[in-house]
């Protein structure tokens, strides 16, 4: 068995912040970084539109997995607050939280993210308009990477780190379990045993995780999942809230159910791409900061919460049921004009092609009302008139809704304020703990508990 002081298993955000901070406060420790996918370079996406069309289940998915996990090929967007993006602040308190996500912030723009721009929420004039049209607009900072300087930063990271700490690729931990005080992880490459353990694996560890949680009896809650759209529509329509904001993230009761609807993952000029969870195709978005790669419509999810009560526990196989709809009925995510919706028709493909609005991901032309269940399209489509009173033209007939956009939430562990499980010395963060659901969390959880071991050697 190979021995460390401290083992990792991940290399996303979380993971790759524990081992940046660590090599800051505790150069000494000798630490490894287990990652089941590939490195940054290596990680190519086989679908390309032509002859790979869809997905052909890689043994790793180059989306999801290797190097900077699954944040690799997102938008970027590093949100500093506490009122999004994960519950960190529970654990480890609101100003601690903050600061921590200040100090991801600091490293980002020290390799290579110095010349992108921060924005925020605080005395915009937004605030006020949502206010007066029954919308809240949620308080935060929002540091724009971009897809291309976030993967240039990630990049640098892991030059920096590869010197410092040993990073094993293409390896995946089977299992995590206790021998003397320590802990023993076998892989299907390589075993290893650490004093420290801590456990990065993201959404797509999640399945593995509750493998471990059931081993070594760590107690979890499960019950929460979002369920919604989609929304492409002309850059100008929302150009007042992204020039100002770049993301505005907006929340809205609605009258009928008392539900609350949200917009997450603002796209100014961005594209909406397929995303693939466990082989199943939902949709998602981001862009880049390359002005030539920018297009001409934004887009954003528009996202119902469901939370379950007893006796039904598996809110996550609820979401998949619904994406599994619609891959049923349009072989991937299918997309519907606003109008036809509103009058109950379906899209098709010439209607798509006559719209003023280019989509940006091709998708099928079909009817969301026999996917998306009643309550949550109801909420989705009061929701949208809700929005074009601050942004007009948002209910407009042509607006594009993709469907569907389900996120999906990793069961909640049991953890100390330390981030710690009833197990001495084993730690987890990130998505995979149910804390965090965003890259600032997910890397401010990585720092706190390296700085945590470091003081506690
Ligand atoms: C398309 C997309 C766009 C997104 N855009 C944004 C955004 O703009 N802003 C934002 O805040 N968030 C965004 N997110 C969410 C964000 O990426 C995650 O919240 C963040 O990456 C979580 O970090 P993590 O380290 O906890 O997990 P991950 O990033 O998921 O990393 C976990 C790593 O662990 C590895 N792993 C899993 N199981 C094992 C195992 N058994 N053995 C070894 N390795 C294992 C995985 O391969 C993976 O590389 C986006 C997500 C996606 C998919």
């Amino acid at each position: 068995m190979k021995k460390y002081d401290v083992a990792i298993v991940g290399a996303g955000p979380g993971g790759i912040f524990t081992a940046y901070e660590l090599s800051k406060k505790a150069p000494d420790l000798k630490v490894a970084i287990i990652e089941y996918g590939n490195r940054l370079e290596n990680r190519k996406c086989p679908i390309d539109g032509k002859k790979i069309k869809k997905c052909i289940n890689c043994k790793t998915c180059a989306i999801m997995n290797g190097f900077g996990g699954a944040g690799a090929f997102s938008d970027g967007k590093y949100n500093i607050t506490n009122d999004f993006g994960g519950t960190l602040y529970e654990h480890i308190g609101k100003q601690t939280a903050l600061d921590l996500m200040h100090y991801v912030d600091s490293i980002n723009m020290q390799y290579g993210g110095g010349d992108t721009k921060l924005y925020s929420t605080a005395n915009s004039r937004i605030k006020t308009e949502c206010i007066r049209n029954g919308l809240h607009l949620l308080d935060a900072k929002v540091r724009h990477l971009g897809t291309d300087i976030n993967y240039e930063v990630l990049g640098n990271l892991y030059d920096y780190l590869k010197d410092k700490v040993d990073i094993y690729f293409n390896t995946e931990v089977r299992s995590v379990s206790k021998s003397d005080g320590e802990y023993d992880l076998i892989t299907d490459q390589e075993d290893f045993h650490c004093r420290y353990c801590v456990i990065s694996a993201g959404r797509s560890g999640s399945k593995w995780m509750e493998t471990v949680c059931r081993q070594l009896q760590i107690p979890t809650i499960s019950n929460r999942v979002d369920i919604g759209v989609r929304v492409e529509l002309p850059y100008e329509v929302f150009n007042d809230i992204t020039d100002e904001l770049y993301e505005g993230k907006i929340v809205y009761r609605t009258s009928k159910y008392q539900d609350r609807v949200r917009t997450f993952c603002m796209n100014p000029k961005g594209l909406v791409v397929n995303e693939n969870t466990n082989g199943i195709i939902t949709v998602n978005g981001h862009s880049f900061e390359d002005p030539n790669r920018k297009t001409e419509n934004t887009n954003f999810a528009l996202l119902v919460s469901k939370h379950f009560t007893e006796p039904f526990k598996d809110s996550n196989g609820y979401g998949e049921s619904i994406a599994k709809l619609s891959n049923m009925l349009g072989g991937g995510v299918i997309v519907q004009r606003f109008g036809d919706l509103i009058r109950g028709e379906r899209s098709t493909v010439d209607k798509i092609r006559h719209s003023f609005i280019n989509p940006t991901l091709e998708a099928t032309p079909g009817d969301l009302s026999l996917v998306i269940p009643k309550r949550i399209l109801d909420d989705i489509i009061e929701m949208i008139y809700a929005l074009d009173k601050i942004a007009p033209g948002t209910a407009n007939d042509e607006t594009l809704l993709y469907g569907v956009e389900v996120k999906f939430y990793n069961m909640e562990l049991q953890l100390d304020e330390n981030l710690e499980t009833l197990h001495k010395n084993l730690f987890v963060i990130g998505d995979c703990s149910g804390v965090t659901h965003s890259l600032s969390h997910a890397s401010a959880s990585g720092v706190y508990v390296a700085r945590y071991i470091s003081e506690n050697l």
